[in-house]
């Protein structure tokens, strides 16, 4: 039994501890927050896609995004542009690459899958109920967004993605409530993908941490790690050595592992969400859509509709780029309209995905002995987070990871 620290109490953290402790480690969890999930897994698009999970990199997504950088309602939105997000966007673009692209998005979907088993076996072993609903659409509005999508549907192919080429009307089948009035040229449906509130997941997790006797230390702020001792975790409150350190802690990840001389090129990548409750049912939608021109997804949360898109680079976590939330009421409008209550408390929200220019996470061990990483997950750490804590957890414990993880480890960042 190992006496094990975890930093972030958000959903890798959560997943992680639950793991670790349910190997018969000995686990303390640390949240600067007074609870769990309160920073990027507080309100995200809630889209669990194991099938669609996709790195932001893809030949030729430099150029289409750029091309739209000043459109009104541009996917991609500039906050400031200092030398850090510049190095990180040439990092970015070389990742872009086809080779690169298609070595990633293998790798990706593996751990998305093997992710997607994990969630059923917790869920199913605890009883865990969520709000959910099946399936997930992406929808493409002109013929040509449907053409150029055709570049990756073969490895969707080859990888045995399951999903289906769908026409307009199919996609007006399976959601009902799409507008007619707005061009819909046609889709791809993943069955197995869905929509799960990932907040009240992690909340329900976090209690079963505690019954497995997982210790939660919140309103906790851990200090940068030290040279010196990088397993002694450092507080306001005092200092505890363990034998091992797990990093969890989203964007403020590289920060903590700077001063052992571990450099990590992440970026947060602002987006925003915006929640109402439905208004009327049958104008709502039954699961999640993506609209493909604008990157912006619309999800059914129990009695809830959330909308979710924006990639911010630079810029602060308070601070929001004029036209955001405007961008996700009229993506909303477009397809479901009347569907939310968006006249009265709307939660509008702004989060950060913690990037690495690849667009896949860093899982496995530091340089450092003792210290190690779950970090990095970017768009997709709802997605990935139940298959890369167990992932980490039985390298930590001594046992295979269960699932390849070549590409995932520092190496990457040599
Ligand atoms: C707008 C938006 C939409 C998204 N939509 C989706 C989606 O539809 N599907 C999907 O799969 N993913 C989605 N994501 C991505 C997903 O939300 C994140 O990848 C995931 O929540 C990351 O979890 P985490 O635990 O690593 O980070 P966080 O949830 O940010 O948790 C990190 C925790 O560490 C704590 N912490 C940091 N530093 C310290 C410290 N020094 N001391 C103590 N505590 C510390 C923080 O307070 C925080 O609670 C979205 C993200 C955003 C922003």
């Amino acid at each position: 039994m190992k006496k094990i620290a975890v930093i972030g109490a958000g959903i890798v953290g959560i997943t992680t501890a639950f793991e670790l402790a349910s190997m018969g480690n000995s686990v303390t969890v640390f949240e600067q927050n007074s609870a769990g999930a309160e920073e990027a897994s507080f309100a995200n698009g809630c889209i669990f896609s194991p099938g669609f999970v996709t790195p932001w990199v893809a030949p030729g997504l430099p150029k289409t995004l750029l091309g739209k950088l000043l459109r009104e309602h541009s996917p991609v939105r500039i906050g400031g542009l200092g030398a850090k997000e510049v190095a990180w966007i040439s990092k970015w673009r070389a990742a872009c690459k086809m080779d690169s692209y298609l070595v990633h998005r293998s790798q990706l979907h593996n751990l998305a899958s093997f992710s997607n088993e994990v969630f059923k076996d917790i869920t199913r072993r605890l009883s865990l109920e969520y709000e959910n609903s099946k399936g997930f659409m992406v929808l493409y509005r002109s013929p040509e967004e449907q053409k150029n999508a055709q570049r990756v549907l073969q490895t969707y192919r080859e990888m045995g993605v399951p999903f289906l080429e769908i026409s307009a009307e199919k996609a007006r089948i399976l959601e009902p409530a799409l507008n007619l009035e707005t061009q819909l040229n046609g889709g791809l449906y993943f069955p197995e993908d869905e929509v799960a509130n990932c907040r009240q997941f992690a909340l329900m997790l976090k209690d079963e941490c505690e019954k497995l006797g997982v210790r939660f230390e919140f309103n906790s702020n851990v200090s940068p790690l030290t040279p010196a001792q990088p397993t002694l975790i450092t507080t306001q409150t005092g200092q505890t050595k363990f034998d091992a350190v797990v990093i969890c802690a989203g964007v403020r990840s590289a920060e903590l592992l700077s001063p052992i001389g571990i450099k990590v090129p992440m970026l947060p990548i602002y987006g925003y969400t915006l929640s109402a409750a439905v208004r009327e049912a049958i104008d709502a939608p039954l699961s999640g859509i993506l609209d493909d021109r604008h990157k912006v997804t619309i999800s059914r949360i129990g009695q809830r509709i959330r909308v979710s898109g924006i990639a911010q680079i630079g810029g602060s976590p308070k601070k929001h780029v004029s036209g955001a939330f405007s961008t996700l009421y009229k993506v909303l409008n477009d397809w479901f309209p009347g569907a939310a209550r968006t006249s009265e408390s709307v939660q509008e929200w702004k989060g950060a995905r913690a990037m690495l220019p690849e667009g896949i996470p860093l899982i496995g061990a530091c340089k450092v002995p003792g210290v190690w990483l779950n970090i990095g997950h970017g768009s997709s750490g709802w997605t990935l987070s139940c298959g890369a804590a167990r992932a980490l957890s039985n390298l930590i414990d001594g046992r295979l990871p269960g699932t390849n993880l070549i590409g995932f480890g520092m190496s990457r960042l040599d």
